[in-house]
């Protein structure tokens, strides 16, 4: 199966690229050979994106909800009808399973026909006046937005974006991380197929500082919504400050896991292993510092160990493989370095530790009895390590849960229903699952706290993101 992605920009309705524009080698993470050259913006190709997004937005949000809601309808129609052809895609340029990637692209479809709906419930409210007299509060669009996604979910996290922006009345414009611009590229296609009116919906492929510099200082662009590290993320509010543009960050976690000595410890491994390596661990929300009660440590550690000893690693494409490589070159090397450093300050390694033979696969790893003093519990490994330590009392657990910086994901598994109450409202945590991974969903808002972010995607919040409020008052 070849790679089978047409790199093309996407600009007030026509797609782009040759015509002396850079290009970047897309790069196949299984070989780290490249796959496929994608054409990079230039500062014309922004400018015009900009100017269109302009002139778009006035129509596009005085444009009947029922006609916006059938363009995002027949938008997720079409990318369920080409699942098997993004899928394939995304797996070839960012490594994952493609029963993982498929799963991805349903759920990027699922998002736009839930903002379709969404957005016709969305009410505004009338204040208590004296007769004759009329004050009321009302949401309207923001305006054009810019939006920044990464490689981890290029699909998924680009749609949660860009639905609810259209869905909220705004114009959008779209730069995806240059690992994997062929399924942000069908995204926009879809799009286009489904008759997306020129300028109301843009793709810029390109230098990530020109792009964000030059739409985040534009006073045509009214929001900013990013999903990457921190560092990037404090780097673009300053940025923002400047333009004073409302910025939505969704950055890194680093999620702890509490597992109490009266969970079900079989059930537990059997959902923690294959959700710690799902997409090679690179995920905001994966399941990282394992937290296990004193009683039942050695027994968890065992099965866990055990359990990824079996997760197949390979080429994504293959129906037998569980883990694909890691999506770029720079992440090998960074989750080595993290765990030689875990290592030499007395963890234990029980399973994995190491790189692959070629491209960018890293083993699942398994750390046990590691350190606070350790980088590895400090900084997202953003990779396959599951990190492990023993606890004894409910404090220690929700004191070591929240002894970072970051806030975005918690878990928690256990049988005890008013410990499980407590731990939701303890954690220091954008969301909480207990006895659950399924915290990424339409219909709920999904952000962090602290560093690791502010506002939210996904759900009614979502939609409110790309809105302003205003207060009408009438005598
Ligand atoms: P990075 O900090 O270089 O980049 C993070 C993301 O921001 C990428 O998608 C990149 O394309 C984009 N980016 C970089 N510079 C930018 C700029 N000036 N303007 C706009 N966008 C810019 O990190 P990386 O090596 O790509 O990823 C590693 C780290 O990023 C991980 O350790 C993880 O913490 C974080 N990350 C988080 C998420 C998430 O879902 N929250 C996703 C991907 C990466």
């Amino acid at each position: 199966m070849g790679y089978e992605a047409d790199l093309k920009l996407f600009i007030d309705g026509v797609w782009k690229s040759g015509e002396g524009r850079d290009a970047h080698t897309v790069i196949d993470p299984v070989t780290g050979s490249g796959i496929a050259e994608v054409p990079y913006a230039t500062a014309a190709d922004l400018e015009e994106a900009i100017a269109a997004s302009g002139r778009a937005w006035p129509e596009w949000r005085s444009t009947d909800v029922e006609k916006r809601s059938a363009i995002l309808h027949k938008t997720a129609s079409l990318l369920r009808e080409r699942v098997d052809h993004i899928g394939a895609i995304l797996t070839q340029e960012q490594g994952k399973i493609l029963a993982e990637a498929k799963l991805e692209v349903l759920g990027s479809a699922q998002l736009f026909d839930w903002y379709a709906e969404e957005v016709k419930r969305d009410y505004g409210r009338t204040l208590v006046r004296p007769a004759g007299q009329l004050s009321r509060v009302i949401r309207q669009p923001v305006g054009p937005t810019a939006t920044f996604s990464p490689w981890n979910f290029p699909i998924y996290l680009l749609a949660k974006k860009v639905a609810a922006s259209l869905a909220a009345g705004c114009t959008v414009i779209s730069r995806p991380p240059h690992e994997t611009p062929g399924c942000a590229t069908e995204l926009f296609r879809a799009l286009h197929d489904a008759g997306i009116p020129a300028g109301v919906a843009q793709l810029v492929h390109g230098d990530a500082n020109l792009i964000s510099t030059t739409l985040i200082a534009s006073p045509v662009i009214r929001k900013v919504s990013f999903t990457g590290s921190t560092n990037v993320g404090k780097h673009l509010m300053r940025l923002a400050a400047d333009s004073m543009t409302r910025i939505t960050m969704e950055l890194g976690g680093h999620a702890p896991v509490l597992i109490f000595d009266d969970c079900d410890l079989e059930k537990t491994l059997d959902m923690v292993v294959p959700q710690k390596f799902r997409n090679a661990g690179q995920v905001c929300v994966s399941p990282t510092r394992f937290y296990v009660q004193s009683g039942i440590y050695d027994a968890f550690l065992k099965g866990f160990a055990e359990r990824t000893a079996k997760v197949k690693t390979g080429n994504g494409l293959d129906a037998d493989t569980k883990m694909g490589p890691l999506a770029n070159g720079r992440r090998p090397d960074a989750v080595g370095a993290l765990i030689e450093d875990a290592r030499a300050k007395g963890a234990r390694v029980l399973a994995g530790g190491e790189k692959g033979d070629q491209g960018f696969f890293f083993q699942p790893t398994l750390l046990a009895d590691v350190p606070n003093s350790a980088d590895i519990m400090n900084d997202e490994p953003f990779g396959p390590v599951a990190v492990t330590r023993a606890f004894d009392t409910f404090d220690e657990a929700i004191e070591q849960a929240n002894r970072l910086p970051f806030g975005l994901a918690a878990f928690a598994f256990t049988e005890n229903g008013r410990r499980a109450n407590l731990i939701g409202d303890l954690v220091e945590s954008g969301m909480v699952g207990i006895n659950t991974f399924a915290i990424s969903v339409a219909d709920a808002p999904f952000g962090g706290v602290k560093d690791s972010g502010f506002g939210s995607e996904g759900g009614k919040e979502g939609l409110e993101s790309y809105q302003v409020v205003k207060a009408i008052h009438q005598a």
